[in-house]
């Protein structure tokens, strides 16, 4: 028989499949397969088949092993991922293998075992112990252990015996013993129901809207305040899609170990219900399991982070992106995707709704929603929901003042209105937070004599003062060196740390408040997987008085009886080169705020800021988000940035800055002399010149519309993939890029 050609998606950084031979006629598209690939063997999954193939045939390697019993990756997904790598630029292959959980990219084969329970049949029921020969000594103990439990699993089979499992197969054999597949959500700790509240008015037509139009594709922006009620819109909408008899619910999420709680909600309001969590932070094992319960089906519900949105999910009826503008929703390395953008185009293609929500959402989004403005262009592709009005019809919004640092004398960074109003709380037994965007103990370490600033070595910033470990560390690329003592460049002995991190904000509160329970929340002081977990339990118990922390602690977490929100040193923000730099504080400080007074008693924020009368503090004071959002698309619209055009950076980086210049330089001509109808600039360096010991540089290109950019995007990778010089820098395409 003329064996067929296999076109093969490999993990190589090559834009291209791999040719094999193979005969085996139930090789399907999708199907994993193990192939030789130079001198070891690789795992790839099966794009195609063809007669006939660039290589000659009688060089083709032949398939070594095709993984049958699995079942293979369905059409709907290699077309997402397909669309996706030719988006963004990137390899096909790559992209098809970082879609599959780890376990699925080695070589030994993975699938999850079955687990199984036993239980006695009616016949198994009626016998009795004796009726089983003396010498089946487990038998016996099987079967009498089976009679006093309703069921056994395989773990609690094990524990009679190691042959327990065994015996239990006989007994099925013989008829006594009924096996049954366990399934997954009955090994879940069924959470009892919390109360249900009754939807407000606002809710109930956002909930009511969207039912209207279950079966087709429409995208829907669900813009509410915090404490709104968003999650519980979600809630109904699930349980409205869940009711049909196939049917599963996309929830992404921006980062899983953030939102305990929500987690927690949904396992509350859907017990029973298989759901199923899909993040970096699962062991391997955890992952695949997952991962093969939501391709399989059975998963109903699947709560993941950006990641997810390349699982494979025969019944998708609905995606639900919580926090949409959050910028983790960005892949920064690799394929650097967009997985709101990602589940955009999902929905559309199986034409099913897509809901995203946020009380600030990004502008991009905003500019495809709002119809309102005027004097702004806007596209009208999503319909707009709004929950205005907190839904705990008591909690009021907080009271927003800005404190002008540059009049008032500074306490060690505090302002005496700040430090009054955290003794106020301590006496009333209530809770506060206090905010600052810096971990460690402070940004800098300065000589007093000649203004020395400890320098990385490796890249363009400063060393952070960690005193406790008694360090200098670098945020960027993580090197570390012990605090010298005295300065390396003039030798005074006299070194300050200066300016304010979290670890110095602790420091000092201990010392101003002595009294209060004070936790810091940031990435040094919860590296360890449930620390963050145990510190929000004991606010929640009240063993906390003060919660010091980073924008991690910005994040819908609920506690109802903290009333103060302190933000110290928000400014840099608001002069940051970058455009969105002003839009993410706005979003950080919004979602701060709501953290305040979110039960019965009223809230306060408090902003210390050299410039109170910003028009982003003016607006944060009235909670108003449209006008800020509005008046920053104006100003976008002006300068011509997105959501008004669409960018692609090219980025390159190599130790030796001449040869990120000539590949940069290089990359720039090509572009220019492509003589599309995009805009490409000269090649500049980006803020942070070097990092963890590579030179870095860009070359920025810009077009009116997602083709034209595409167009010049795929000519200018053919080029570059064909110089030499690529192979002497790291390089990279970022399509649609969120940092610069
Ligand atoms: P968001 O997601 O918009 O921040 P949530 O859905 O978390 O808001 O709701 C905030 C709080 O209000 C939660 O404690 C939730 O249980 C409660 N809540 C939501 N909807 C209602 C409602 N209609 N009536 C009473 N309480 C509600
Ligand atoms: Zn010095
Ligand atoms: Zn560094």
């Amino acid at each position: 028989m003329q064996k067929s050609i296999v076109k093969v998606a490999l993990d190589v950084p090559l834009n291209c499949l791999f040719d094999y031979l193979s005969d085996d006629s139930a090789l399907a598209v999708g199907q994993r397969v193990l192939v030789p690939f130079g001198r070891r063997n690789q795992i790839g999954i099966v794009m195609g088949f063809s007669q006939s193939s660039d290589i000659s045939v009688e060089k083709l390697k032949s398939v070594k092993q095709a993984f049958l019993n699995e079942t293979p990756l369905d059409a709907e997904i290699l077309k997402l991922i397909q669309f996706s790598a030719e988006y963004y630029q990137y390899p096909l292959g790559q992209a098809v293998m970082s879609a599959l959980p780890a376990r699925l990219r080695q070589v030994t084969p993975a699938v999850a075992r079955k687990q199984f329970a036993y239980r006695l049949t009616d016949f198994g029921r009626s016998q009795t112990a004796a009726q089983i020969p003396k010498r089946r000594l487990v038998t016996q103990r099987v079967f009498l252990a089976l009679l006093a439990n309703h069921t056994l699993s395989e773990a609690e089979l094990d524990l009679i015996s190691s042959s327990a499992r065994k015996a239990a197969k006989q007994l099925e054999a013989d008829g006594w013993v009924c096996a049954k597949q366990v399934h997954f959500a009955q090994r879940v700790a069924e959470i009892p129901a919390t109360t249900v509240p009754e939807l407000n008015d606002e809710q109930q037509l956002a909930v009511a809207q969207v039912v209207k139009d279950l079966h087709h594709f429409k995208a829907w922006l669900l813009h509410g305040i915090t404490g709104s009620g968003k999650t519980e819109v979600y809630i109904r909408l699930m349980q409205h899609v869940l009711k049909q008899a196939a049917a599963q619910v996309l929830v992404l999420v921006p980062e899983i170990n953030l939102t305990p709680q929500l987690q927690a909600r949904f396992r509350s309001r859907f017990s029973g219900i298989p759901l199923v969590s899909l993040h970096s932070h699962l062991s391997e094992s955890e992952r695949l399991h997952h991962w093969q319960l939501a391709q399989s089906g059975e998963a109903k519900i699947i709560i993941g982070t950006r990641l997810s949105i390349f699982t494979p999910l025969p019944h998708l009826k609905l995606i639900i992106i919580d926090e949409e503008h959050d910028g983790s929703y960005k892949q920064q390395d690799s394929m650097r995707y967009h997985a709101r953008d990602v589940a955009l185009v999902r929905a559309k293609w199986l034409n099913i709704p897509v809901v995203l929500g946020s009380a600030t959402p990004s502008l991009e989004s905003w500019h495809n929603a709002t119809t309102l403005a005027t004097g702004l262009k806007t596209t009208n592709k999503y319909h707009l929901l709004s929950l205005n009005q907190r839904a705990v019809s008591a909690a009021q919004l907080p009271i927003i003042d800005c404190i002008d640092t540059t009049k008032v004398n500074l306490q060690q960074g505090f302002t005496p209105q700040l430090i009054e109003a955290l003794k106020l709380r301590i006496s009333r037994g209530e809770q506060s937070l206090l905010f600052i965007n810096r971990r460690g103990f402070s940004p800098v370490l300065l000589c007093s004599a000649c203004h020395w600033i400890a320098p990385c070595t490796r890249c363009s910033s400063r060393l952070v003062v960690h005193l406790g470990q008694r360090k200098l560390r670098c945020h960027h690329c993580g090197y570390e060196q012990k605090i010298p003592n005295q300065c390396p460049s003039c030798g005074n002995a006299d070194l300050h740390p200066t300016g304010h991190g979290t670890q110095r904000l602790e420091q000092t509160l201990a010392q101003l408040l002595p009294a209060a329970r004070i936790a810091r929340v940031d990435r040094d002081s919860i590296s360890k997987k449930n620390a963050l977990v145990e510190i929000l339990d004991k606010v929640h118990r009240q063993e906390i008085d003060i919660l010091v922390g980073t924008q991690m602690l910005a994040k819908g977490h609920d506690f109802p009886n903290l009333t103060l929100v302190g933000v110290i040193d928000a400014d840099s923000a608001l002069h940051s080169p970058d455009f969105r730099a002003s839009e993410r504080l706005f979003a950080q400080l919004m979602q701060v705020a709501g953290r305040a007074g979110r039960a019965d008693k009223p809230g306060q924020v408090i902003i210390q800021t050299q410039f109170p009368e910003h028009v982003l503090f003016n607006a944060l004071r009235r909670q108003d988000y449209s006008s800020y959002a509005n008046a920053m698309l104006r100003e976008r619209q002006q300068m011509q940035f997105p959501p008004y055009v669409f960018l692609a950076l090219l980025r390159a980086e190599a130790s030796d800055f001449n040869l990120v210049h000539k590949f940069l330089s290089y990359a720039f001509r090509v572009a220019r002399e492509l003589n599309t109808k995009a805009v490409v600039y000269d090649p500049i360096r980006p803020q942070m010149e070097r990092l963890k010991g590579m030179e870095r540089g860009y070359v920025l290109m810009q077009a009116g519309n997602r083709g034209v950019l595409q167009a010049l995007l795929c000519k200018l990778m053919t080029q570059l993939r064909g110089h030499s010089i690529s192979v002497k820098v790291r390089w990279a395409i970022d399509v649609d890029p969120l940092e610069f």
